[in-house]
């Protein structure tokens, strides 16, 4: 079966009713015949029918073992990194979600969990990092927002060589473009606060795992941190991952369409966006993508943070907003936005120039989009 049909038949038609929309349980306990006597259900914070559903889902989505689905983003990356413990070492990519260096450096070093970055594009800079303490790899690809790619196939073969697991942060992606546990990886995490939700009304988080191991561990970290979804927001993302397909078609077309006219504006200097041949790691991208995702990077001739200032307040249809993968279009300028709390010097050499501005680029019509910058690119020249 595609992952079209799969995606809208996974998800369960309400055994009580018939509702073919999973009904949003909103409810905090579930009462019992006897005591521990139950459908299955005791405490929400433990299970609850909606989340269950999505839970379901996300498992199939991304071809793992069982899903999880926590308040946000940021709460998945906790539950993984808290089944490290005191001792234990990360890989990760150095261009990694700025939330996650931020929980990594300023509460799992505390606690004795060690953090190496690396370039992952070069799958040698991974094998000099590794330590006999390394239990996971940790990477996101594209990465945020340069859009560097890493290998994953490769990667999680020198995870398994070395006794570690390779953890993906699949939210640039989405599982409509690329499935990591397919390619050899162990866990995946997602904010589905971006292309899952894809609407940019809620804030969540996945993870999904591959070993029962780990799914048992996974499920005792969500009940004892309490870090759940809540009945509501877990339907709002069924809802999403129901369009997902063709949401993300549609993304991947026009940004395609935009980066090959941004390709020809005199203004820019860099540009980044996997699905160019001109893009560093196109040929890694093309191999584990199905499609290059709707994000795209550049610079400009003028690098300073004003160029980019003017240019961004200059656009009408594309927002000025921090976020990603909804339907409308984005703009935002790392260096000032979601890139603030790195110093200039780190972020300059990890590729966020002054004048980096990154687009989500949503599902109008692109050739509006594109008159849209055309316009916003007018006014800075003048
Ligand atoms: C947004 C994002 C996160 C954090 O997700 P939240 O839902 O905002 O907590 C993590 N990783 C990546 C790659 C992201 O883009």
């Amino acid at each position: 079966m595609q992952l079209e049909t799969q995606i809208i038949h996974n998800i369960p038609v309400d055994e009580l009713t018939g509702a073919i929309s999973v009904p949003i349980y909103q409810t905090s306990t579930y009462v019992q015949e006897a005591p521990g006597v139950h459908k299955g259900f005791d405490y929400s914070r433990t299970n609850n029918p909606t989340r269950a559903a999505l839970e379901k889902l996300a498992a199939s989505l991304e071809q793992g073992d069982a899903g999880f689905a926590f308040a946000s983003g940021l709460a998945a990356i906790d539950a993984v990194a808290k089944l490290l413990k005191a001792g234990d070492e990360i890989v990760a990519v150095d261009d990694i979600y700025g939330g996650a260096y931020r929980i990594f450096t300023h509460i799992y070093s505390k606690f004795g969990i060690r953090i190496k970055y690396v370039n992952t594009t070069s799958v040698e800079n991974i094998v000099n990092a590794i330590s006999p303490a390394t239990r996971f790899i940790w990477i996101e690809s594209p990465t945020n927002p340069t859009l560097k790619i890493s290998d994953i196939a490769a990667i999680a073969k020198i995870a398994h060589a070395n006794n570690a697991y390779l953890v993906v942060d699949n939210t640039f992606a989405s599982p409509a473009l690329q499935q990591p546990i397919a390619l050899g990886a162990d866990i995946v995490i997602h904010s589905a606060t971006k292309y899952l939700g894809g609407h940019s009304d809620l804030i969540a988080g996945l993870v999904i795992t591959k070993h029962k191991e780990h799914s048992e561990q996974i499920k005792f970290i969500q009940n004892a941190s309490g870090t759940i979804l809540g009945p509501f927001d877990s339907w709002l993302v069924i809802r999403g991952i129901e369009t997902l397909s063709l949401r993300v078609e549609k993304h991947c077309a026009n940004a395609l369409k935009i980066a090959h006219y941004l390709t020809t504006e005199s203004a820019i200097e860099n540009l980044y966006y996997p699905g160019l041949t001109s893009h560093i790691n196109h040929e890694v991208a093309k191999k584990q993508m199905s499609g290059f995702g709707s994000v795209i990077s550049f610079s400009l001739k003028e690098n300073t943070i004003e160029a980019a200032e003017a240019l961004v307040t200059a656009t009408k249809l594309f927002k000025l907003a921090e976020s990603l993968g909804g339907v409308k279009s984005l703009v935002c300028h790392p260096a000032q936005m979601t890139h603030k709390s790195i110093p200039a010097a780190q972020r300059q050499a990890a590729g966020v120039a002054d004048s980096l501005v990154r687009l989500s680029v949503g599902l109008e019509n692109a050739e509006d989009l594109i008159e849209d910058l055309k316009q916003a690119f007018k006014k800075i020249k003048n």
